[in-house]
């Protein structure tokens, strides 16, 4: 395998770094087993930046062999919770020494840099220090009583091997909330990243070695979906499968795991969450919260309040103060001083999102601002604003993934309550008014995994996070996460008094 160097030399962060482009398998990194490679790109120039090895279902299965000697060896009930824990911390303390350069390589990788570096702390700091390595001591079952000549107990057990996919929207953040509850609970894992993003993962991969955790513990596998993903939640010998990603390969890895090992399935799928604001709410929290909530990472959030209600009494001025936000928003070289928004993160995803510009035009919606891509050879979109729509429109019922966003007026509160739960999807929702039981009463009524209010996109190491109906099921964050790594064993003893 090939070393990778680079030297950044942007406005915003100045460095180098140096990172293996192999597959790392029980502690090394290696070529595939078929020699061949993925080409990385670069968002902001569509220029290739390096090529890593492209994991196959044969590297699939070497790694979940060294995976499953480390758990029989080295880790699962061989490590106590205290060891793991300090593993843990040590990652975060490394992750934490290099976290520019991650951030930066992160930026190369996927465009972003201002939300990169912000995401990275959080990530350090809530889910190492604090949280995940916190748990791993405190892993425990339940005394159940039955009757007096019996004791009877429940142990939490790691599972065993576990696979993870993830997506190329927050590469390394989603690699920690996938990692870290599962290490904390014992298990050993096959990590894929997207095949559009891997260079995170590979760096992190060099951080848990030095960090001192067994071989074969956290083996990461870049590779293509319909290769590497379908082989991780195909394999007969890994026990679960934690995906984040679209309920379109959502349903897939379902149904590999179904006709595999009827292996232990989590899903965090896509969103296309609703809005609310209504005439009460302090209108400049909503106006910034909502433009955060949509434009934040190019709107390639998961939970982007994609559809905005308005309440009839609020509406112009909303959408007035909205649109400027929108138009004074930077965008440009995520390197670069002053640009709130880089690239989107591929030439494919960038043709999706303009195909969803289109397809609103087409379909009858106004395009109240921009539907237009940014000069540059990278792949830039601006904020877009959408309004005249229709409930049946594909751009009020798709996830687009994109800057794009489509304001809607409202008049009656039952009325929007139905509009907002009229998709397949159930993710998060925001609401905002100022009066409390107006607000609360909606927050219960939606189906959603999150609901946000007079606030957005508010991620705690402790709250969970995930969806309701075709936006998944299972929990990332919070203890509710550990739940997702564990086997639940009951032992029955049977006593006998002494005379
Ligand atoms: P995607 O579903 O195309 O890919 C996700 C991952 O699955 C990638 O690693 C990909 O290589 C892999 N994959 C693709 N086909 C596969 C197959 N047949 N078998 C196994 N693995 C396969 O999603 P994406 O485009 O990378 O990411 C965007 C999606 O992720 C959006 O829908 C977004 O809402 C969702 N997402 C959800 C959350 C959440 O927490 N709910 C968070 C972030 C992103």
């Amino acid at each position: 395998p090939q070393v990778f160097s680079y030297k950044f030399t942007g406005e915003l962060w100045q460095g180098e770094t140096e990172l293996n482009t192999g597959l790392f398998i029980d502690g090394k990194f290696i070529d595939g087993c078929h020699g061949t490679t993925i080409d990385v790109l670069n968002p902001t120039t569509g220029k290739l930046i390096t090529k890593v090895a492209e994991g196959t279902a044969q590297d699939v299965d070497v790694a979940v062999k060294a995976a499953q000697k480390a758990f029989d060896t080295t880790w699962g009930l061989n490590a106590s919770g205290a060891a793991r824990a300090a593993l843990l911390r040590k990652l975060a303390d490394l992750m934490d020494f290099h976290k520019e350069e991650l951030a930066a390589i992160e930026a190369l990788d996927n465009g972003k840099w201002t939300v990169g570096i912000a995401a990275l702390k959080n990530t350090i700091a809530l889910i190492y220090k604090q949280y995940y390595s916190g748990w791993a001591d405190k892993i425990t079952g339940q005394t159940l009583e039955t009757n007096e000549s019996k004791l009877t107990y429940t142990r939490h057990e790691p599972i065993g091997v576990v696979g993870q996919i993830i997506p190329w929207n927050f590469p390394l953040l989603l690699m920690t909330w996938k990692i870290a509850p599962a290490l904390a609970t014992g298990n050993c894992i096959i990590l894929k990243p997207s095949e559009f993003t891997p260079l995170t993962a590979l760096r992190m991969a060099a951080l848990i070695k030095e960090a001192g955790f067994p071989d074969g513990v956290v083996n990461v596998i870049p590779g293509y979906g319909e290769v590497a993903g379908a082989a991780i939640a195909a394999h007969l010998d890994i026990e679960k499968v934690a995906f984040t990603g679209s309920t379109l390969v959502g349903r897939k890895i379902m149904q590999a795991a179904s006709q595999s090992n009827i292996k232990g399935v989590a899903l965090e799928l896509g969103g296309k969450s609703p809005n609310i604001i209504f005439d009460d709410a302090d209108l400049d929290q909503a106006v910034a919260a909502a433009a955060l909530g949509i434009f934040w990472n190019n709107g390639q959030v998961c939970a982007a309040g994609s559809r905005i209600f308005v309440q009839a009494g609020v509406y112009d001025e909303f959408l007035k103060r909205f649109t400027a936000r929108a138009k004074s928003m930077v965008i440009g070289d995520p390197f670069a001083k002053g640009v709130d928004e880089g690239p989107l993160v591929s030439k494919p995803h960038f043709d999706r999102v303009m195909g969803y510009i289109k397809s609103g035009i087409e379909q009858g919606a106004t395009v109240h601002y921009s539907g237009e891509e940014h000069s540059g050879d990278g792949y830039f979109i601006k904020p877009t604003i959408f309004t005249d729509t229709t409930p049946d429109m594909r751009i009020v019922q798709e996830e687009i993934f994109g800057p794009v966003v489509v304001v809607i007026k409202f008049t009656d509160e039952d009325d929007v309550i139905r509009q907002a739960n009229n998709t397949i999807y159930g993710l998060a929702a925001l609401v905002f008014s100022q009066n409390t039981n107006r607000a609360l009463d909606t927050a219960h009524r939606l189906k959603a995994g999150t609901v946000w209010v007079n606030c957005a996109g508010q991620l705690h190491a402790n709250v969970p996070f995930g969806g309701f109906k075709q936006s998944g099921f299972g929990r990332d964050l919070g203890e509710y996460a550990l739940h997702n790594y564990t086997n639940i064993k009951a032992v029955q003893v049977g006593l006998q008094r002494r005379k």
